[in-house]
């Protein structure tokens, strides 16, 4: 008999239909002997709708009233799938965040997870009842609601996973895997059996959204069997495991390409070129709790540079209100910025063994004549900052040049 953590995402609980479904998916595992506990998602649409909700009221994604209300959808989440267990009868348990005791820091709307009470959990399982979970939410220390962050279900599943030693993690989701582009985007993609997690982070960081980017780190941290699959087909998904001493990595140069709309870049132009001006402009930035991805500044011309960088375009405005002051006191010539822009990256442990990664992707982007904005690197990624309206091409096309097709 196996402890198994199951995750269901939005889609998967998109409908009364659906969660009959996924109550079979869940009652399989439990007829195979198992004891399961299940973390569920908001219905598909549901967190947009709520979050709305909550702006039209003035609610900031930082507010705790904004954490209150959109974290309900994962309420209705688990008492919908519970009740359709017991429909087939099953015993089960219905658990809000704050029921499990997860609890977290105070930063609502990115809340960390800082424990969770794993007693409770197995007294459900122990006297045979299926523990339904609430994902994406939690409890600050002052006893009030938490989120996770966008995508946070994921992180409820795996912490779970890890706190009650759970000897495998499944999140099912709507597509069979992981895949070597984004299958939505990339016709031709292909699913990986086997991702490592120093590539899943890189994935999951630079807009591969089929797992949030700290339960891959949790999943990592604690050592979780942690699995990608379906919730519509039967098939045996992706791994996500530690690099080991697999033969086929030398041969990888990449193994996959992950594109990111969601981030906006901004220009300080014309700044005198003095000490401290960097630690200016980004203590401010991160004071106001923004983290900031790229950054590049150009070299001095007669005595004045350029410095432009990106963030998250949900913290454009409060970056540009903290600019634009700045550009005066710097008396720096003007700050423009541009929210239609892409992030596109192509990831592989296999590059650290490879030369030419770079210029092959250049080469590829500038035969589309797709200009390049920014460039990061790193050891297993390239990223290039692009005309939002190129990403799905700039995808499809770096995909082929990789030969990552099927
Ligand atoms: P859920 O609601 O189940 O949490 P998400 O929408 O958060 O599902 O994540 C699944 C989606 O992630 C897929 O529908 C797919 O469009 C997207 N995705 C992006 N990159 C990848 C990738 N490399 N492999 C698989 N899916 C990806
Ligand atoms: N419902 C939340 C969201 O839409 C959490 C999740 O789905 O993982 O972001
Ligand atoms: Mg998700």
């Amino acid at each position: 008999m196996a402890l198994i953590v199951q995750k269901f995402g939005g889609t998967s609980m998109g409908s009364i239909e659906r969660i009959r479904q996924v109550a079979k998916r869940v009652i399989k595992e439990k007829l195979a002997g198992n004891d399961v506990a299940v973390v569920v998602s908001a219905m598909s649409g549901e967190t947009n709708r709520l979050l709305d909700l909550a702006v039209k009221m003035g609610g900031r994604q930082d507010d705790m009233e904004t954490d209150l209300i959109i974290s309900s959808g994962e309420q209705i989440s688990s008492g919908l799938l519970s009740l359709a267990l017991k429909n087939e009868g099953f015993d089960a348990v219905p658990l809000l965040g704050h029921q499990v005791r997860i609890a977290t820091d105070e930063s609502y709307g990115k809340a960390r997870i800082s424990s969770i009470d794993s007693d409770n959990i197995y007294k459900i399982l122990k006297t045979g009842n299926i523990a339904v979970i609430a994902g994406f939410q939690g409890i600050d220390s002052n006893g009030f609601i938490t989120t996770l962050g966008r995508g946070g279900s994921d992180t409820t599943a795996v912490a779970v996973a890890a706190a009650v030693k759970a000897d495998r993690c499944d999140i099912y989701t709507d597509v069979d895997g992981v895949y070597t582009a984004d299958p939505n985007i990339v016709p031709d993609a292909r699913r990986l059996d086997v991702v490592y997690f120093d590539e899943m982070i890189e994935m999951s960081s630079l807009g591969a959204k089929v797992l949030q980017i700290r339960s891959v780190e949790f999943a990592m941290k604690y050592g979780v069997n942690l699995f990608v699959k379906s919730t519509f087909t039967e098939g045996k998904g992706t791994q996500i495991k530690f690099l080991g001493d697999d033969k086929d990595m030398e041969e990888l140069q990449v193994s996959s390409v992950a594109c990111d709309k969601d981030e906006a870049k901004i220009s300080i132009r014309g700044i005198p070129d003095k000490p401290g001006i960097a630690a200016k402009i980004f203590s401010r930035i991160s004071d106001a709790n923004i983290v900031v991805d790229m950054i590049i500044q150009n070299i001095s011309v007669e005595g004045h540079t350029d410095l432009t960088f990106t963030v998250s375009k949900k913290d454009l405005k409060k970056a540009l209100e903290i600019t634009d002051g700045l550009a005066e006191e710097l008396e720096a010539k003007e700050v423009i910025s541009d929210d239609k822009i892409a992030k596109i990256s192509v990831i592989g442990v296999g590059m650290r063994n490879h030369y030419g990664t770079a210029s092959t992707m250049f080469d590829v982007l500038a035969k589309e004549n797709i200009n390049i904005m920014m460039i990061s690197t790193s050891e297993i990624k390239i990223s290039c900052v692009i005309d939002a309206k190129y990403a799905e091409l700039a995808a499809r096309i770096l995909h082929d040049a990789f030969n990552l097709g099927k």
